[in-house]
Parts: structure tokens; sequence; C-alpha cells
């Protein structure tokens, strides 16, 4: 099968699927979602995915009757179906299609839909060579820790990003940098390896989270704190984790060198780690 989606339980072609335009995901992006991807075909960090997504589901008071484990039973079914030698996984989750008003509607049955898609990696050349970002201001909302659908600050940072020749847009409220605009942070001081601390300025990230573990098992002296965007200036490297990016080094930020403008050492430990961890 090629591409393919479930959408309220039934399975279809990704080009056929849809949903009601009176969708509240459609109207207002009420929904949330998460991005998973396989690894020689075996689902990675699933349950993490599923976790984040129940906790997501609750902050914005959205409940499905599909049990975790059922949403796992669907991802799985799906990436069999689909028959990709990788598959890039999205589940959205919507609070259902309902005349539009602002107010919940009541007893409307949220819209589940999942895509099964190839999953065309980056290319191993970005890897070597890393990245320039820019940072921007953050003007997303108060709960980034929630994935939700309303991404159009993301949109309009990582698009002036690749205007301006960068790769990611890195957000910043009161001075400190938060996260990219579809990654996390790393920065290394030293032996350090710092990354800005879980709240509402920033998704926990699930690749984060790995490295931080990685990092610790490896007895690098890894560290949450806030970091405000003067010493990122100042960091000897620099990365993004993320599904899509993995662990990936940046060089350059805002037109400035990140320490010698070359990958670095602790950046290609955690690299590698996390490319033995999925292989
Ligand atoms: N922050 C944001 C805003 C993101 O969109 C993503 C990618 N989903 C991440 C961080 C990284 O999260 P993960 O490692 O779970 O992909």
């Amino acid at each position: 099968m090629p591409n393919i989606a479930y959408v309220n339980g039934r399975w279809g072609h990704l080009a056929s699927a849809s949903v009601s335009v009176e969708d509240r995901g459609f109207q207002f992006g009420d929904g949330v979602y998460e991005l998973i991807r396989t690894y020689h075909g075996t689902v990675f960090h699933l349950q993490e995915h599923i976790k984040r997504l129940y906790e997501s589901l609750k902050q914005i008071e959205i409940s499905i009757k599909e049990t975790p484990l059922r949403l796992e039973q669907i991802v799985q079914s799906g990436v069999k179906k689909s028959g990709h030698s990788e598959t890039k996984i999205y589940i959205q989750v919507t609070r259902g299609a309902a005349p539009r008003l602002h107010s919940f509607p009541k007893g409307v049955r949220p819209t589940l839909v999942m895509t099964f898609r190839k999953l065309d990696p980056l290319s191993p050349k970005i890897f070597n060579k890393g990245v320039a970002i820019i940072s921007v201001e953050d003007i997303r909302w108060g709960l980034c820790n929630v994935k939700s659908l309303n991404l159009l600050p993301n949109l309009l940072a990582r698009e002036h990003a690749l205007r301006s020749g960068a790769f990611e847009a890195i957000f910043v409220r009161d001075r400190f940098v938060w996260e990219g605009a579809g990654s996390n942070l790393f920065a290394v001081f030293g032996k350090k390896v710092v990354t800005p601390p879980v709240g509402h300025y920033l998704l926990s990230g699930i690749t984060r989270e790995v490295v931080l573990a990685l990092g610790k098992k490896m007895g690098l002296k890894m560290s949450e704190a806030k970091i405000s965007l003067a010493a990122l200036y100042r960091a000897d490297e620099v990365f993004l984790t993320g599904t899509t990016v993995e662990v990936l080094p940046v060089i350059r930020l805002n037109e400035k060198q990140i320490g010698d403008g070359r990958s670095g050492t602790m950046t290609a430990r955690l690299y590698e780690a996390f490319q033995n961890e999925v292989s």
C-alpha cells in the first residue's frame, strides 16, 4: 500500500482521506498531534509519544474513547499496512465536527486521524556539516508544552529562518532561548551539556529525553537550565534534537560562528550514541 490514513476507524489512501469542513481542527486549530517515526521498521518510543498525546489532550480538555493501548495497536497496524521501509506517522486529534461556536460542543465525537507516509530522512551531509539557526521573538501562547495544532508562529519562524539561509529558528522569550520551531535546543559550555527546562515554554521532546538519558549514561554532565541568548553566543557547541533532526549540530547563530564553526566533539559523541540506540 502507498501512503495511507486512518480516519475515525476507516482506513484508506492518504490522498483521498478527508474530514468535515466543520471540523474544529480546521475551523479553530482545536486539537493536538504527535509526530512519530520508525527505525528499521520499529516505532521509536511509541508509548512515550502516546503518553504525551494524552497529556496534550488533557490540557485542552478533549477526551477520546480509545485507550492508549488501542492507539498503539492502530499505529502498529498502520505501519504494517503501509509497508514502507521507514514510516513517518502523524496522529491528530481534534474536538470534532460541529457548527462553528467558540464554546465546546456537547456530545460530539472527537476526530482521530493517523497518517502513514514514507519517511525521507535528512541527508547525512547535513549532520557532518551542521546548520545555521536564527533567533526570533517567541510570540506563541503560554502552553508550549501542549503539542497543539496551532502552529502559525512556528511556521512564520521557520519560514523566516529559511529565507535568511538558516535551517531553524530558535524562540527567545524574556531574553532566554527555549526551543526551535520544530526541535529542542542543547548547548555545551566546557564539559556541561545544558538544555532549557521543561515547563510552559517548550515541548518536552521525546528525543530530548532520550539524549538527556544517553548523556547521563555516558557519564556526561547533563543539566536542565535556562540559557540566555547572550550566553548561547558563547557556547562551545550547540545542537538541536527532534524526531526529524535527531541530533543535529549548529554551527552559526544569527550569522555568528558557534565555537570553532564546526560540529563539536560532545555533539558528535551524543550523535553517535543516539545512532547506536536506533540502529
Ligand atoms: N519542540 C517543538 C516545537 C517541536 O515541534 C518538536 C518536534 N515535534 C520538538 C520540540 C521535538 O520533539 P520530539 O523530539 O518529540 O520530536
